[in-house]
């Protein structure tokens, strides 16, 4: 993994770029950027070994759909995610060429992170860096996805094949509804700034 490439791609792409060595480090800049903000969370397993939810509702106002006690009140939450001055969320893969993918069930994780904020955060950790896009993509689809399904136990092949790869499934509970692609900055985003952490994180 060549983690200057991805810097250099990715800031021609129109993203602001921070690097950090430790997830610490970087919860202690976000949390010291975002004061006094409405902010929406994307579902991501990086924030939550953050503390992120902790961190942020301590001096902003926080809306994180998985803070609600039922699906019912995690799509109430989710809805005020969308238009929330910030946004935070992570993405599945990224390439050494500054692309991201990201793989989404119900949308809100995606939905917000194209529209609707002053700024948005993707939080990455460097594991998850891959030398071009269709190998970002294999890694989103053949590795994120199937450990996202473990994660909830669903009753899904990938998770029966103990997330060996993804199986292309028609189960009901399938987690993989849409992949986004993000090429380069969103236009109506004022500022996109990647967070890449040097450790191993999430899935
Ligand atoms: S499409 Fe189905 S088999 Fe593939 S990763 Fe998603 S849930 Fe698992």
């Amino acid at each position: 993994m060549d983690i200057n490439k991805t810097i250099k791609s990715l800031q021609k792409k129109l993203y602001t770029v921070k690097l950090f060595d430790t997830a610490k480090e970087a919860a202690d800049y976000i949390d010291s950027q975002i004061d006094g903000r409405v902010v929406g969370f994307g579902d991501s397993r990086t924030m939550i070994d953050m503390e992120l939810y902790k961190r942020l509702s301590a001096h902003n106002e926080v809306h994180d759909p998985y803070q609600g006690k039922d699906n019912d009140e995690f799509l109430e939450i989710a809805k005020k995610t969308l238009t929330t001055e910030v946004f935070l969320t992570s993405v599945n893969a990224m390439a050494e060429t500054g692309e991201m993918v990201n793989i989404d069930g119900t949308g809100n994780r995606v939905a917000g992170s194209l529209f609707g904020h002053e700024k948005v955060y993707f939080i990455v950790s460097t594991n998850k860096i891959e030398p071009d896009l269709q190998s970002a993509i294999d890694r989103a689809r053949n590795v994120a996805a199937p450990k996202n399904s473990m994660k909830y136990d669903l009753p899904t092949p990938c998770v029966a094949s103990g997330g060996e790869k993804c199986f292309d499934c028609k189960s009901p509970e399938r987690i993989c509804n849409a992949m986004v692609l993000y090429l380069r900055k969103m236009n109506d985003i004022e500022d996109v700034e990647i967070v890449l952490i040097n450790e191993e994180m999430g899935f």
